[in-house]
């Protein structure tokens, strides 16, 4: 007995420290849900990082002209209102200083720990924990909440995609890491997508390239963007009148809830917003040619409208050229498009998104029943209960999770309902009180997809003609929300117990497992 007492003592620090909870990522999710966990009281958690510093996806896309196209007094936490927003539509340098801001406010950094990738977690159901492994060491938790975002790892065409990419010998990066150290001035670059990222950097490094190649699979619809820089006068009123800040996002808040409407229920009605995008379109651009290539074949709204007053004109410039079909291969130092066109480059620049419905993180956590949530969502695609809990993988719950993204609106207010969810489940989890776990019921989680998927059918991005990220390999919109942000906090105001199964542990912990687990635990003071 006394031998199986220290073996499970050594394995014990071998697992490393325990906490009750850890946090995946520090971008907004993440660091919104350390504010919420130490709100609730709740001091015994840490937050998992893989880089450096803080501030997730604002953090690593710092591409040139990066900004963001909602409006920061509706793009930021509710609970840190930032009266000194510059502009309507902060550039990235402010989020990531808010975000950073946030960190220090909030006194978060004592629960965070750097360079610690995570690259694999296990669900133990004898202890009722997730043991994970990362970069930084090991840990184990009672909750996982992984907060890791949909748009965090890049997606560069596979070799198997694009042949002759890996022969190319030129500079290859992509948009969500911009090699800052390359100079661009002077050279044959070429630009491939026409996402929201890439008609931001457009426009901001053509006029120091030498020829500027754009490769457009797919044109997007682009409105004006109606920008402003806020006054001094607006600010001081915004700190001295909270209030007054608050009603600006209220506005900004309510417009975008009217209109989702539109993406929603009646997307005949968009046929008015498509006139102004067409019309933008025609002011800027003369040639009828070049307006042909950039006018869209499917519905607005379809995939993400892009707003932009220097995308188009910089497509008229001399040193720009618009060839109207995606890259197809490389061959030495020339890109070929799928219509055979081609051009000669010095540079690569992909802006072609991220793996958002084959989230790699999916690919690291190991349920209940030994399989990867990969593996688990391979039959019928990404899907959870409220955009939160996968059955199978108990006490874990994502932030920004399937169907819960936003084509309209501020994803700030979609992370705030679930990050009340997130307070409610460990709640639930104390007044349960032992040593227990939540595991969403498979029916209940089919109940909440079918809903969603029935809501989806009628919806723009499904029915719009047109492919997006929104939609996975089988073409099932496991990515966005289609409701109100109302409905969805509405949705997720509390666990309803009768959606999960109650786990508790089959073999109460013995003294010593207690004794290794506690004293292994990760302390941070409440006033750190
Ligand atoms: P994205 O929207 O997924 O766009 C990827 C682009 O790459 C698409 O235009 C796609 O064409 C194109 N593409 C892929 N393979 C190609 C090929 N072989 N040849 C030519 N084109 C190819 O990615 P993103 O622009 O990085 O934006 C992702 C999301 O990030 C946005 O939707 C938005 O939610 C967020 N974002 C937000 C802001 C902001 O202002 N808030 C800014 C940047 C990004 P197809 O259209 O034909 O597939």
């Amino acid at each position: 007995m006394a031998e199986h007492g220290h073996e499970r003592e050594r394995a014990g620090r071998e697992r490393g420290p325990h906490v009750r909870v850890a946090v995946i990522g520090s971008g907004f999710g993440g660091l919104g849900a350390a504010v919420r966990l130490r709100r609730e009281g709740i001091t015994d958690f840490v937050v998992l990082e893989r880089a450096g510093s803080v501030g997730g996806t604002w953090r690593d896309n710092d591409y040139p002209g990066c900004a963001c196209d909602v409006p920061s007094h509706l793009y930021s936490f509710s609970f840190a209102p930032n009266p000194d927003w510059p502009r309507a539509f902060s550039g990235q340098e402010h989020i990531r200083a808010y975000l950073e801001h946030v960190a220090d406010v909030f006194r978060l950094r004592p629960h965070i720990r750097f360079d610690s990738e995570v690259t694999m977690m296990r669900w133990d159901g004898e202890r009722l924990c997730w043991d994970i492994e990362t970069s930084g060491g090991r840990l184990s938790a009672d909750v996982v909440v992984s907060a890791t975002g949909p748009l965090s790892d890049p997606k560069i065409p596979t070799e198997a995609e694009l042949p002759g990419l890996g022969s190319f010998p030129g500079k290859v990066f992509h948009s969500a890491r911009w090699d800052h150290g390359y100079d661009l001035r002077g050279k044959r670059v070429a630009m491939i997508g026409t996402g929201a990222s890439a008609i931001q950097i457009v426009p901001a490094i053509q006029p120091e390239v030498d020829r500027l190649t754009l490769f457009q699979r797919t044109p997007p619809w682009v409105l004006p963007r109606v920008d402003r820089g806020i006054s001094g006068v607006e600010r001081w009123l915004h700190r001295q009148l909270p209030l007054t800040a608050q009603a600006r996002r209220g506005l900004l808040w309510g417009i975008r809830e009217l209109q989702v409407q539109a993406f929603t229920k009646r997307p005949e009605v968009l046929g008015v917003v498509e006139r102004v995008a067409k019309r933008h379109l025609a002011r800027v651009v003369d040639d009828p040619d070049l307006r042909a290539r950039l006018t869209p074949d499917y519905r607005i709204g379809c995939k993400r409208i892009l707003l932009s007053n220097t995308y188009y004109p910089a497509l008229t410039r001399p040193n720009v050229d618009v060839v109207a079909s995606g890259l197809a291969k490389v061959d030495g130092s020339t890109l070929v498009a799928a219509d055979g066109s081609t051009a000669e480059v010095d540079a690569i620049v992909f802006g072609t998104g991220f793996h958002v419905t084959d989230m790699p993180i999916a690919d690291r956590v190991v349920g209940a029943d030994g399989r990867t949530l990969a593996e688990a969502w391979a039959d019928g695609g990404m899907r959870s209960l409220r955009g939160a809990s996968a059955a199978g993988f108990p006490n874990w719950m994502t932030i920004i999770g399937p169907n819960t993204g936003l084509g309209n609106s501020s994803m700030i207010l979609m992370i705030e309902s679930q990050l009340a969810y997130m307070a409610d489940f460990v709640r639930q989890l104390d007044v349960l009180g032992g040593r227990v776990a939540l595991d969403a019921r498979p029916a209940a989680v089919a109940a909440w997809n079918e809903r969603v998927q029935r809501r989806m059918e009628r919806t723009i991005w499904n029915t719009g003609g047109c492919t997006s990220w929104y939609l996975d390999a089988n073409g099932r919109n496991t990515t966005i929300w289609p409701g109100t942000t109302a409905e969805f906090r509405g949705a997720t105001r509390r666990v309803e117990l009768s959606e999960y199964e109650v786990l508790r542990v089959a073999r109460p912990r013995t003294e010593s497992e207690e004794r290794s687990m506690k004293t292994d635990t990760v302390k941070v003071e409440a006033g750190a």
